[in-house]
């Protein structure tokens, strides 16, 4: 059975919310760790180099972004000569690993609020296989009722392309002014939803991984909230 829609607002029901996923329903930098941990384990594992995790964590806390895994292999004593191959492995080894991270806990809450009420979907950017990786040790799957990944349509649809953000609307049966997208990136969530006629919802936590800056005024949100909670409350809200 399912609920009656609720709510209106500019005499528009509400149907789907759409859930980013990276630093909107669990810490980005916790899978940033968890991935650290699990090269610096493969590495000691099949190529006897220790100390990776730590060493790649305190690059990536000084600041480095590209480079951390050069970074972090040199400090481990690994030859300019042999980081060509070994870069490449390592990264590999970090998108394809299981991550050991959880949902933020008011995720577990705004998921459980919502089941029945609206149709609930996932559109996350980024590798394919790391993106699946999370969403499995997540569960999330059982719990909404579709995951994009803009990474399926091809590198040239990650956001802002609209191609995701077409199949996540078309895979709820839902129309794209009945969607809100719940999310935390500015520089590329928010302003292919808008355009396309979603509502949107900004999760603006401190010591989030990317700018809550909105580079434009086409690039923000409708609204911004501090965390997952809020933003829900800004939602029912709109739900009435
Ligand atoms: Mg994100």
């Amino acid at each position: 059975m399912r609920a009656a829609p609720v709510g209106y607002m500019c005499g528009v029901t509400i149907r789907a919310v759409v859930f980013d996923l990276d630093d909107t329903l669990f810490p980005e930098a916790t899978y940033v760790a968890s991935g650290f941990r699990a090269v610096g384990e493969a590495l000691a594992r099949e190529h006897r180099i220790e100390g990776f995790g730590e060493r790649a964590a305190a690059v990536a806390a000084a600041g480095a972004r590209g480079d951390v895994f050069d970074e972090a292999l040199r400090r481990s004593g690994v030859a300019e000569d042999d980081l060509r191959g070994l870069v490449p492995w390592c990264v590999r080894r970090y998108r394809e690993h299981l991550p050991d991270i959880a949902l933020f806990p008011e995720a577990h809450e705004a998921l459980e609020n919502l089941r029945g009420k609206v149709k609930i979907g996932v559109l996350t950017d980024g590798w394919l296989v790391a993106q699946q990786g999370k969403v499995a040790a997540l569960g999330l799957a059982a719990r909404v009722d579709a995951v994009v990944y803009s990474d399926s349509f091809g590198r040239e649809h990650w956001k802002p392309s609209e191609v995701p953000y077409r199949a996540v609307a078309e895979a709820l049966g839902v129309a794209h002014d009945a969607c809100v997208y719940v999310a935390d990136n500015p520089a590329k969530d928010f302003i292919t939803a808008r355009a396309l006629g979603w509502r949107t919802i900004q999760v603006a936590r401190p010591g989030q991984t990317h700018p809550a800056v909105a580079p434009s005024e086409a690039h923000s949100a409708e609204v911004s909230a501090l965390d997952l909670r809020a933003a829900m409350a800004v939602l029912a809200g709109w739900m009435g």
